[in-house]
């Protein structure tokens, strides 16, 4: 296993490295994979305005610590140059620039979030996951493949003050303060939406009363693992994803 030492890199830096390479696995362990596209990305925490991202071309299957890719903000390469997709990393770029808070953001194309995205009325509060999300998700209508700095404020102006955000006809966005944080909010929001695929292929799901979503919302922190938001839970798929393949750590 390789570490900061062999890597001359800060251990601030590989450390990230390892736990966005870890959640790559995590994400394809899952079936969150898309091919070569979709991505995670995070901040490197002590090189201001420099990032990482998967390589343009490797499946999430693929993804180690080493081979992910330092960008800056624009999505240039810092470092030996690698294929990067930076018309994905457009769209990641305008929330790492005006979210401060966003440490970590996440992208994804999954068959139940894109599926709920297409849907009128998108997600609805009719199961105990969705409920949670109950007024807290942004909409933002399809422009197509978000290649275009100009949609920028759009994207922002969509998210609003909310959590995460459904691009229409596209896919799930969210982001955390810590990338567990943010897997947390991605398994949670993935998972109302495979349920609501589930009870509206059955017929017409009922909908959980405003009283009972408040309450819901308001006793939900009780039920959280200990050790910070998605923390118990991203070490838990962390420890299943070695079970098989322990490579990301290279
Ligand atoms: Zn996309």
């Amino acid at each position: 296993m390789a570490t900061a030492v062999d890597t001359r890199m800060s251990e601030a830096e590989w450390a990230a490295r390892q736990e966005l390479a870890a959640c790559y696995r995590v994400f394809d362990m899952l079936g969150w994979s898309e091919m070569i596209y979709n991505h995670i990305t995070v901040k490197v925490p002590d090189e201001e305005g420099a990032f990482l991202i998967n390589r343009f071309g490797l499946h999430f299957s693929e993804v180690t610590a080493s081979n992910l890719v330092k960008i800056d903000i624009d999505g240039n390469v810092l470092g030996d140059p690698a294929p990067v997709n930076r018309a994905g990393f457009v769209q990641h770029a305008v929330f790492h620039r005006n979210l401060p808070h966003a440490h970590c953001i996440m992208h994804t194309h999954t068959t139940a979030g894109m599926a709920v995205s297409a849907l009128e009325g998108g997600l609805r509060p009719t199961n105990f996951y969705a409920t949670a999300f109950a007024g807290q998700l942004g909409y933002h209508d399809f422009e197509g493949v978000t290649v275009r700095d100009e949609e920028g404020a759009r994207l922002i102006a969509s998210l609003g003050d909310k959590r995460a955000m459904f691009l229409r006809n596209h896919g799930i966005l969210v982001m955390g303060r810590t990338l567990p944080e943010a897997f947390l909010t991605h398994w949670s929001l993935q998972r109302a939406c495979e349920i609501q695929l589930a009870t509206m292929s059955m017929g017409t799901p009922l909908e959980v009363p405003a009283e009972v979503i408040a309450v819901h919302q308001r006793d939900l922190s009780q039920a959280q693992a200990p050790g910070g938001p998605g923390a118990a839970d991203f070490a838990a798929m962390v420890r299943l994803v070695d079970r098989t393949d322990r490579s990301w750590r290279d």
